[in-house]
Order: C-alpha cells, then sequence, then structure tokens
C-alpha cells in the first residue's frame, strides 16, 4: 500500500512494498500498481 508520510516539509507517498517515494499520489497509485517487490524484508 501506499503511505502518506512528511519529510522536508512536504508531502511524500511511499510504496510500502519497495520504499520508493514520489511527491505525486497518482504516481505512486500507478507505480504500486506495477511494483515488483516481492520481499519487502526491511519491514520488521
Ligand atoms: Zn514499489
Amino acid at each position: 500500500m501506499v503511505t502518506e508520510t512528511e519529510r522536508d516539509d512536504m508531502t511524500w507517498y511511499r510504496c510500502d512494498a519497495c520504499g520508493l517515494l514520489f511527491d505525486d499520489p497518482d504516481d505512486a497509485d500507478r507505480h504500486e500498481g506495477h511494483c515488483d517487490a516481492e520481499d519487502p524484508s526491511y519491514l520488521q
């Protein structure tokens, strides 16, 4: 899923699967649709 996060006074949208950050929620949504991260090992 996509998580909204604030950093440097900006709102970012992070793909939970791979950790990529987007400044546009639509971009994040589109990315999530074809994200191929299979092993989110950084998630404990
Ligand atoms: Zn991703």
